[in-house]
């Protein structure tokens, strides 16, 4: 299924803030009362399942430089011996993670390593850190192991040693090409620094290359925006990522140094997304969601119609892995049916490891209603398909989501869905703004709205 054609005027009524729904319930719902022993608790719960695959998922915050657009956690920095200690960290808490999970067999089925720049890492760490976590979590044949790197500090040597280390993905942060919008988010990176890393990839043996590009940005217009998309297409990803900045500067002050009169916003925002979109569609991309793209032939667009993604929060995956855990700063691991997201403060962090402690601040352990509703989200998010015959049964589900089910009428009306006797369709314009055909079966998010701040990003 290639990109549909979606209207201008669709995109701008669904344009609304809402959850990505990589968890339920969302993160604005957890509690800071769940800690290391909660997290613990489900550690010890999920060691009976011997067999049942894991995802795993490192987070490495540290950058050289800031970003000024930047929403993530980071830690700005150019002393690379944090990085060396860190690995030590992480390593042991993932060994403390091991100890409550016991010795049942977990096979890794995807290993994923984000930030931040885990490239900031010299070669010889992240050898140790990958040698250190497959001792501890072995890898399950054929598994998906992948990094999201930075091509503006990423090294050939750097490549050869993840690949020598097993990974077999890679995903690198693009943005937009034009000088003057990488120059008003302080990220200088010509398209030849990204080309050489693409070609180094492809070289070495990398199966899949993610590239990101960011539309919302200063200074972008339809023109320039297209532009960039053109050139980043002739790299030759297999898969794309289309992210729409989110500017907080009431929360992230690097975003005060951005001029807000060069952002484009509103219909200006929207015309760059549908450059995009409309540039992956000529090019053959097929729409996973709303901001992923991958070739037809690509594991993630075959599996989105054959109804079989899955979905975290490393986002959609083709990999069926209930229990994710999580290591390093801000790092959220899903176990036995809870989450727990780990301390922020690096400090904090490393004392909390080295106490032998699990390092986690916040977290929630989900309700049988809670994962009721999950199933009905993953359904609709990842098979784009829902049964009643699924969820208990036609009188039974709309006795209890009847409202929920009357209020997608009007997006069905729009062409978003079908709705019948059997279930809710998702139709291939629906996919691209599944969050909102999602949000009425979100039993928190009423209440989080009526708490007036701003939460979540937009869903175009
Ligand atoms: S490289 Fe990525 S994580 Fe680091 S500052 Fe820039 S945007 Fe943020």
């Amino acid at each position: 299924m290639l990109t549909p054609h979606v209207p201008e005027e669709l995109l701008a009524r669904y344009d609304r803030p809402g959850p990505r729904y990589t968890s339920y319930p969302t993160a604005p719902s957890w509690s800071n009362e769940f800690g290391p022993t909660d997290h613990a608790a489900s550690l010890g719960r999920a060691a009976a399942d011997a067999g049942t695959p894991l995802s795993l998922y490192v987070h490495i915050p540290f950058c050289t430089s800031l970003c000024w657009y930047c929403g993530c956690s980071v830690q700005i920095t150019q002393r690379k011996e944090k990085g060396s200690r860190y690995v030590d960290t992480v390593i042991a808490e993932a060994e403390l993670a091991r100890r409550l999970l016991g010795d049942a067999d977990r096979p890794v089925l995807q290993h994923h390593w984000g930030g931040g720049t885990p490239t900031f890492l010299e070669p010889d760490d992240l050898v140790r850190l990958s040698a250190g976590l497959n001792a501890v979590f072995p890898l399950a044949d054929g598994a998906e192991v992948s990094i999201e790197v930075d091509p503006r500090v990423t090294s050939r040597a750097q490549l050869e040693a993840l690949r020598a280390a097993g990974f077999n993905r890679i995903s690198m942060g693009v943005q937009d090409l034009d000088p003057k919008v990488q120059q008003a988010i302080h990220r200088i990176q010509p398209v030849e620094m990204t080309r050489d890393l693409v070609v180094a990839a492809r070289e070495l043996g990398f199966e899949s290359v993610n590239l990101d590009v960011v539309y919302g940005l200063p200074h972008q217009t339809p023109d320039s925006f297209g532009a960039s998309i053109d050139a980043i297409l002739e790299l030759g990803p297999d898969r794309l990522a289309c992210y729409g900045y989110a500017h907080v500067p009431w929360l992230k002050k690097n975003q005060r140094v951005i001029d807000e009169a060069t952002l484009p916003v509103g219909r200006d925002k929207l015309a760059l997304y549908l450059v995009a979109l409309q540039k992956f569609e000529d090019a053959g991309f097929a729409a996973i969601g709303m901001d992923h793209f991958a070739r037809p032939e690509d594991g993630l667009a075959r599996a989105a119609d054959q109804g079989a993604l899955h979905r975290n929060f490393m986002g959609y995956t083709t990999q069926p892995a209930e229990d994710m855990l999580s290591f390093g700063t801000t790092a959220i691991s899903e176990v036995a049916g809870a989450f727990a997201q780990n301390v922020k403060d690096l400090r904090e962090y490393e004392a909390s490891v080295e106490r032998g402690e699990l390092p986690v601040h916040r977290g929630m352990r989900r309700s049988p209603e809670d994962d009721a509703r999950r199933r009905i989200i993953l359904d609709l998010m990842c098979r784009f398909r829902l049964r009643y015959a699924d969820h208990g049964g036609r009188d039974a589900f709309l006795s209890i989501h009847g409202d929920a089910v009357r209020s997608l009428e009007p997006m069905a009306a729009d062409g978003l869905c079908r709705i019948d006797d059997d279930g809710i369709t998702v139709h291939p314009i629906g996919r691209m703004l599944v969050r909102n055909l999602a949000m009425p079966f979100d039993e928190y998010l009423e209440a989080q709205r009526a708490a007036q701040r701003p939460m979540f990003s937009r869903t175009v």
